[in-house]
């Protein structure tokens, strides 16, 4: 193949390689610039920081040796322009490697016109994968530019719906290209993907009808969920199985998910991106771990949980600085991660489900436990969650131990489907209504948007009397209420449904003086 010449009408000293850097989900244009001038042999790379330089310089040379070509003669100065953009290394080998060959004519310049090239070298020239294609794809369509992706790649890519994406798996795949010996693959449809996770079916959890009927509130509306109960009752079976009835996502909300998914170090799974995420990271995770951050910054749990869930086992375990962090992105939808000067904003619009003990030893109320933890213990267990946490999740429901009856039970238990059946009904309610989920109706509910009959206004302010709740929980009843009547297709919020919303918030019983009774 390197015996193919290509010879210059004029001598060639010059090239410019279009690619992307990764900048939260935003992928800014870069310019590879490389010069071959004369003078002692030598290789510079500016505009990326100086480790990255010297393993990118490294890989380059050692992927064009093996690969036939030699570095040309003189001195070699790449420049990555912008210089102020936040760039990684892997990325830019093949622009710089091709910017190279081209500067030194090589390899026609004309193919990479309005071409951006991504890619990481092996040092024998293999084009290994990189993270975020999905947004490059996506920034590099609406530019009407094509794009050569490392063709394990390419199946992202496809996401994009960009007919002019191509995949290559090695160096010389990508010059053979350029001199029209061979075409590269082209991104295909993208790959449709099951929506649901197999294997996480709610007719396997036993009993909980109570914790169930939460679960399917929760889905249909939106609103946060914290599941109490002793250790081995199913809540985190239960909060597995929720984005398995939640609305199917539409297409721009799966592009939205998987985007920040392809931002991850573990990366995208392509298979799975028409998936809700669940997220559920251990009570031992970082403020950066959860929320985001890093010298160039990552997307956190609550960013990778977009559209779907993050799981809190263990609540009150978490660090409550780590909690408190969640309080600002609950309501707003999104981060905002400053660091050295940079920021960076991720989405952060999740649904929480956090699950807890009932008292330290976990056993409140279970007569063959025997538990042992006084009422001062248990109160300052629970006091871990802060009260303005505790108010932004609208659910809080029991999940007791499961009863012998009901786990030798014959009667078998409601399959996902028929749940995601009536929730994508009350789902759909609510986006033709107001053009939102309940959860996130903006401000106070106020009773005329939520339409409470004032029977259904009046319990609730007795019981906000009595169980001492304050303004903020008292919209999210207003709220969870809005879901309930939703789900049985009532056009009016009513005494009912107000009842209902009541009993789903537990924890505010112990304000009122009256013990939570497991
Ligand atoms: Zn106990």
């Amino acid at each position: 193949m390197l015996s193919v010449p290509y010879t210059p009408e004029t001598p060639v000293t010059f090239a410019t390689i279009l690619s992307r850097s990764q900048q939260g989900l935003d992928a800014p244009l870069v310019r590879v610039e490389v010069h071959v001038g004369s003078g002692l042999p030598a290789f510079s790379i500016v505009g990326l920081p100086e480790t990255v330089v010297k393993e990118s310089k490294d890989r380059v040379r050692a992927a064009l040796a093996n690969c036939g070509f030699e570095l040309p003669a003189g001195h070699i100065t790449v420049n990555l322009a912008p210089a102020d953009l936040p760039k990684e290394g892997g990325r830019f080998d093949l622009p710089i490697a091709i910017g190279i060959l081209v500067a030194s004519a090589q390899l026609p310049p004309g193919p990479f016109a309005a071409t951006e090239l991504y890619g990481e070298l092996s040092l024998g020239g293999e084009l290994h994968s990189i993270r975020g294609v999905l947004p490059t794809a996506l920034q590099g369509r609406r530019a009407g530019h094509a794009q050569i992706f490392p063709a394990s790649n390419l199946a992202e890519a496809a996401l994009a719906r960009h007919g002019r994406a191509l995949g290559a798996a090695h160096l010389l795949e990508v010059c053979s290209y350029a001199r029209g010996m061979r075409p590269l693959p082209v991104a295909g449809m993208p790959i449709v993907g099951s929506a649901v996770a197999t294997g996480m079916d709610l007719a396997d959890v036993r009993g909980q009808h109570r914790a169930r009927r939460a679960l399917e509130i929760a889905a249909a509306g939106g609103h946060s969920l914290l599941l109490i109960g002793p250790p081995g009752s199913g809540k985190s079976m239960l909060a597995q199985r929720l984005p398995g009835i939640l609305p199917a996502m539409t297409e721009d909300e799966a592009l939205e998910t998987a985007a920040v998914r392809s931002l991850d170090g573990r990366g995208l799974r392509v298979d799975e991106w028409r998936q809700r995420p669940f997220r559920s990271p251990h009570h031992t995770a970082s403020a950066i771990a959860l929320v985001g951050g890093g010298g160039r910054p990552r997307p956190g749990e609550i960013s990778l949980a977009r559209n779907g869930v993050l799981f809190l086992d263990e609540l009150p375990e978490f660090d409550r600085g780590v909690l408190e962090v969640l309080r600002e992105p609950l309501e707003s939808g999104h981060i905002v991660i400053s660091r050295a000067g940079r920021q960076a904003e991720f989405p952060a619009r999740f649904q929480l489900v956090a699950a807890m003990n009932p008292c330290p030893c976990g056993h409140l109320g279970d007569p063959a436990a025997n538990c042992r933890c006084t009422p001062e213990r248990i109160a300052a267990y629970r006091g871990r969650i802060s009260g303005p946490l505790l108010d932004r999740i609208d659910l809080h429901v029991e999940v007791p131990r499961v009863s012998t009856a009901d786990i030798s039970s014959t009667q078998p238990a409601e399959h996902s489907a028929a749940v995601a059946a009536r929730v994508a009904a009350a789902h759909a309610r609510q986006v033709e209504r107001q053009g939102r989920a309940n959860a996130h109706l903006e401000g106070p509910a106020a009773p005329g948007a939520v339409r409470a009959h004032p029977a259904a206004l009046a319990l609730l302010g007795s019981a906000m009397q009595r169980l001492a709740l304050s303004a903020r929980a008292y919209h999210r009843v207003l709220r969870v209420a809005r879901t309930i009547a939703d789900l049985v297709d009532s056009d009016t919020v009513c005494a009912e449904h107000v009842a209902e919303a009541v009993t789903l918030r537990q924890l505010d019983r112990r304000v009122a003086g009256t013990p939570i009774s497991v």
